[in-house]
């Protein structure tokens, strides 16, 4: 005989979206089906919003790894799928701002497309290439710093960084194409073990 409150009301919101997360969490990407799209940053958020009927519903946020890119049919299909299939009703926003970067692509991420024989991209952070290659041995060689560039001849260049193979993670590989698989992949081929490989790149 008691009227719903709107405690209760909110109550009950919190938990579709809770639910939706909880679906959503393991959606993995159409292209790539080892990394979800939590995880490459293409979910964004799942929140209620008043829809134009004036009901209350879940609104799922995403954005595109790339203008144009044509997976997103498939993943907005995708999510509307999960949620009719477990009773939530929702619609997907596509959210263009900011614009999607493969910063947004979780370390553990990184290691699954690795795994799966894609390369990672670079990120800003990880700029590891110049890890030293002289061996630290005797007394006191940790506080040495070697200065003396090893292996260019022009040190003012900015050398591109290599891209390790997947199978082998040799660093003597080379571009073939620059759009491989899909247009946000270019291909690569190791010259050390001879296998072609997807390059994710950096955006
Ligand atoms: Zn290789």
């Amino acid at each position: 005989m008691t009227m719903a409150t709107p405690a209760s009301a909110s109550a009950l919101e919190q938990s579709a979206v809770e639910k939706a997360w909880a679906l959503l969490e393991s959606l993995t990407d159409p292209e790539i089906p080892v990394v979800t799209l939590r995880e490459l940053g293409i979910l964004r958020d799942v929140r209620t919003a008043v829809a134009q009927d004036g009901t209350e519903q879940l609104e799922v946020v995403i954005t595109p790894t790339y203008s144009g890119c044509p997976a997103m049919g498939q993943i907005e299909d995708d999510v509307s799928n999960l949620l009719q299939a477990h009773g939530l009703k929702g619609q997907v926003k596509t959210q263009l701002a900011p614009a999607w970067t493969t910063d947004w692509i979780t370390p553990e991420a990184k290691e699954k497309l690795r795994a799966y024989g894609i390369a990672p991209p670079h990120s800003g952070a990880d700029h590891d290439c110049q890890t030293p290659s002289g061996k630290l041995n005797g007394s006191g060689a940790s506080s040495i710093i070697q200065f003396a560039a090893r292996s260019t001849s022009n040190p003012g260049r900015h050398e591109q960084l290599a891209v390790p193979c997947p199978q082998c993670n040799s660093h003597n590989t080379t571009e073939t194409s620059h759009f491989g698989s899909t247009a946000c992949k270019a291909l690569y081929r190791c010259l050390d073990c001879m296998e072609p490989f997807d390059y994710f790149k950096p955006y």
